[in-house]
């Protein structure tokens, strides 16, 4: 049983698609989870669907929609405040520095983030290889184990099989309306233009009925 599960991702949403399951899993068990989330999305390209936000409106809404999240997930949420789409050029010395001061005061025992490398998206990249720094940094004894996300199209065949893979159906009305909260990014995100709550529910049943990680070896 763990005794803390510290999600670390880049953006709001993250979470949701990819460990809403999981993190339901937890919680049903009584275990607490914290959210690092690194920035609010601002530089995202889905606006709504109809159209709701703005440039200028969109960081107003995603960090909302992120707090909504958590809450449907139950879990406690520290933002960051890094900017969207630009964890690639910070210095990832200094965010394993930031993110190492959380797991000191929060003392996972298991830390979920992304497969640096093999996760599409530079931030997911960046942040991932910094939270890897960062559990590199502590003392043997006292690492969380890492479950790492690789979300690329060519994951199986440059890692193999995920040792860890969660049937999330238990849990799918907490994914879907975990997803539902990012209402910014729910229908953009799911690829569909014309969406209805059955669609959205049926693309999500399909598609992201698992969850999956790969225990990092350090
Ligand atoms: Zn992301």
């Amino acid at each position: 049983m763990e005794s803390h599960v510290v999600v670390i991702f880049p953006h709001p949403d993250d979470e949701a698609f990819g460990a809403a399951g999981t993190i339901t899993h937890f919680r049903e068990q009584g275990v607490p989870v914290t959210y690092l989330c690194g920035t609010l999305g601002e530089m995202g390209r889905n606006m709504g669907n109809p159209t709701f936000a703005t440039r200028e409106s969109l960081p107003h809404f995603r960090k909302e929609e992120l707090i909504a999240a958590c809450d449907v997930l139950d879990i406690d949420l520290h933002m960051l405040g890094y900017r969207d789409k630009t964890l690639e050029f910070e210095s990832k010395d200094e965010i394993a520095t930031n993110l190492l001061t959380y797991l000191e005061a929060l003392e996972p025992s298991l830390v979920i983030t992304h497969y640096p490398g093999h996760a599409v998206h530079p931030d997911h990249n960046a942040f991932g290889a910094a939270t890897i720094e960062a559990i590199k940094r502590m003392e043997i004894s006292k690492r969380p184990k890492v479950w790492a996300q690789a979300i690329t199209n060519t994951r199986f065949e440059d890692l193999g099989q995920p040792d860890v893979s969660l049937d999330i159906t238990p849990y799918f009305t907490k994914k879907f309306e975990t997803i539902l909260a990012h209402q910014s990014q729910a229908a953009g995100v799911l690829g569909d233009m014309d969406p209805s709550i059955e669609k959205l529910a049926d693309i999500i049943k399909t598609k992201l009925s698992t969850e999956q990680f790969y225990t990092w070896h350090f």
